[in-house]
């Protein structure tokens, strides 16, 4: 049996998504040509803006697609260049390392923006032009006070962009209830394709562009779309925002997760006395690595992460773990488990067993 526990990586595409991507993709034209191949791809794009406009109760015209949220958070961090921006010290690396200068905002032992130290910020001069803050963490699952924090920086007189990447199609979510200038969302973390996302802004302002060169989304983001994955993502907004309660009651199952394994010594779970998305667990287990756990459960058929990504011999400590306070020694042993809109009970049943399995063998070895 496989079991695939790293839905806030991606998550498996939903049956609607796919047999709709499927049936586009059959289909030939470009969105931008005018004659009625052209015009039939073009009505699939605005069929899904309206499906994902609706479910952020903003207009359709307020919606630009793009190729994911790395290229929406980068689009709007380097319109802001040169000009004093805060982020906060969570953010994923497409905010972080999108090559523009940002002061960081530091967090709690919880992981949430420390909203004190965030005015602070707002009070130093120059005026800070840009805010970003992520709605929910993709290591910890914690939700931020993006409404707070957007009340707090527009008063300061600066814009407000959220990454809602882990939050839209998971809690409820709009524009408007954030109070944010920008958001970036993506279609695979809902249950769409992967290399689709948007990015969302409020009336009246003008839109940053970064990919130039073609008059394609209003001359907001040049380049031929991709049809069938923006299909994709229209429906998935639709199925995964309709199903909240469903996302929801995930808590469930993670609580079952957590009770479980917190059973073993050494295991910690960080964010937990923070508000958790449903979906995540992030654990904590002293003097194993992250690594050699994910391995040991990969070679039972479960995919998990680990906190901290080793490529070619260097390991690439989480920065969200690192401005939480945790220890480099504790960073390297953590491990992250979340579900999605496909997990089941019987899968966590049979993920506890290989648990049980595992992290006996993987304690014993302790140094
Ligand atoms: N922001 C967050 C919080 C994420 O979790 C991710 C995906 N790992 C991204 C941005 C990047 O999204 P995409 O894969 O669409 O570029």
């Amino acid at each position: 049996m496989s079991l695939f526990f790293d839905h806030n990586a991606t998550t498996l595409i939903r049956r609607s998504a796919l047999d709709l991507a499927v049936s586009v993709m059959a289909e030939t034209g470009n969105a931008a040509s005018v004659h009625s191949f052209g015009r039939q791809a073009a009505r699939h794009v605005e069929t899904a803006r309206r499906k994902i406009a609706g479910t952020l109760a903003v207009d359709p015209g307020q919606v630009v697609f793009n190729s994911g949220a790395t290229e929406g958070n980068n689009t709007i961090l380097r319109a802001f260049a040169e000009r004093r921006i805060l982020v906060s010290a969570i953010e994923h690396p497409s905010v972080l390392e999108s090559g523009v200068e940002a002061e960081t905002i530091p967090v709690t032992k919880d992981g949430v923006v420390d909203l004190a130290a965030l005015a602070d910020l707002l009070r130093a001069t120059p005026q800070p032009a840009l805010v970003s803050v992520m709605l929910v963490n993709n290591e910890t699952g914690v939700i931020q006070p993006v409404a707070e924090i957007a009340r707090m920086s527009r008063a300061a007189g600066a814009m407000v962009h959220c990454d809602a990447v882990q939050g839209f199609g998971r809690i409820p979510v709009t524009r408007e209830s954030l109070g944010v200038d920008f958001m970036t969302i993506s279609a695979h973390k809902i249950g769409g394709m992967q290399g689709v996302g948007a990015l969302v802004f409020a009336p009246g302002i003008q839109v940053p562009r970064l990919i130039q060169g073609g008059g394609q989304e209003k001359r907001l983001r040049g380049g031929t779309v991709n049809v069938a994955g923006i299909a994709s993502f229209g429906e998935a907004a639709l199925e995964a925002c309709g199903n909240l309660e469903a996302f929801a009651q995930l808590s469930v199952l993670r609580e079952r997760i957590e009770s479980h394994i917190t059973g073993y010594p050494g295991v910690t779970i960080l964010g937990r006395g923070a508000d958790r998305v449903s979906n995540t667990v992030m654990a904590t287990v002293e003097g194993v690595s992250g690594d050699t756990c994910l391995m040991a459960f990969d070679l039972e058929g479960v995919a998990l992460s680990a906190g901290s990504a080793c490529s070619s011999g260097a390991t690439r400590l989480s920065a969200t773990l690192r401005a939480m306070g945790i220890p480099e020694n504790k960073t390297l042993s953590s491990l992250r488990m979340s579900l999605g809109h496909s997990s089941t009970e019987k899968e966590v049943d049979e993920f506890l067993r290989v648990w049980d399995k595992v992290m006996p063998r993987l304690l014993g070895n302790r140094p």
